[in-house]
């Protein structure tokens, strides 16, 4: 029996890195969901759904909502391997269509962090403009003069989405929109499992939950 598992992640707590570490060849048994491969496959294996969304697709067009949701259920149901879910369900509606299609996820696992940690790194966090690269100013790494990148010369400063303010009503946004979710999955019987990504040993505990719950 293959298992869904739902990542969640507070903005910022490096969630990609952990769920990369884990999936690093691990390919044959884990999978992360992708809605663009499950609309491809439904497509290819030619399901009712899946040829709706293609003729959306040949013109262009955007898919409407409840035929992606369709599809991702139809695509999760039929999973080969076990199945990790990464920004869905996004909704209330969309995490009741799931329980409603009968997959109800093995656990999920939460990704959180001090909110003043994630802040601090953020603020402290700057790169170069034209290259890319990236400084930090409070473990002095900072580039060799203010504002210059040592690599390309390029202009360095903080990105848009490091700006504090943006970092607070991102956290805001996911209080709003996560916690809601969390709950109709926790009242469905759904294990939720947290895990703080500033211990020392967090991809061993993000290992050891996926393990269990697979
Ligand atoms: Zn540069």
């Amino acid at each position: 029996m293959k298992s869904t598992i739902v990542v969640f992640g507070m903005p910022g707590v490096g969630k990609g890195t952990r769920l990369s570490n884990f999936l690093d060849g691990r390919e044959t048994d884990y999978e992360l969901m992708s809605v663009g491969n499950m609309l491809r496959a439904a497509r290819a294996a030619g399901t009712e759904l899946g040829l709706k969304a293609a003729s959306y697709m040949d013109q262009g067009l955007l898919v409407p909502g409840e035929i992606v949701n369709g599809v991702v259920l139809e695509g999760m149901k039929n999973a080969e391997k076990n199945l990790i879910t990464d920004g869905f369900p996004r909704t209330i509606e969309q995490a009741t269509a799931m329980l409603e299609a009968d997959i109800v996820p093995a656990v999920v696992i939460e990704l959180v962090a001090p909110k003043d940690v994630v802040l601090d790194r953020a603020l402290n966090r700057i790169v170069c403009k034209k290259c890319g690269e990236a400084y930090t100013l409070n473990d002095y790494r900072p580039p060799k003069v203010e504002g210059i990148c040592d690599k390309c010369g390029g202009e360095v400063g903080r990105r848009k989405d490091d700006e504090e303010e943006t970092v607070l009503e991102r956290f805001a946004v996911y209080e709003t929109d996560t916690l809601p979710l969390l709950k109709v999955l926790e009242e469905a019987g759904v294990e939720i499992c947290t895990i703080d990504t500033t211990a020392d040993d967090v991809d061993a505990q993000f290992e050891a939950l996926m393990l269990k719950y697979s």
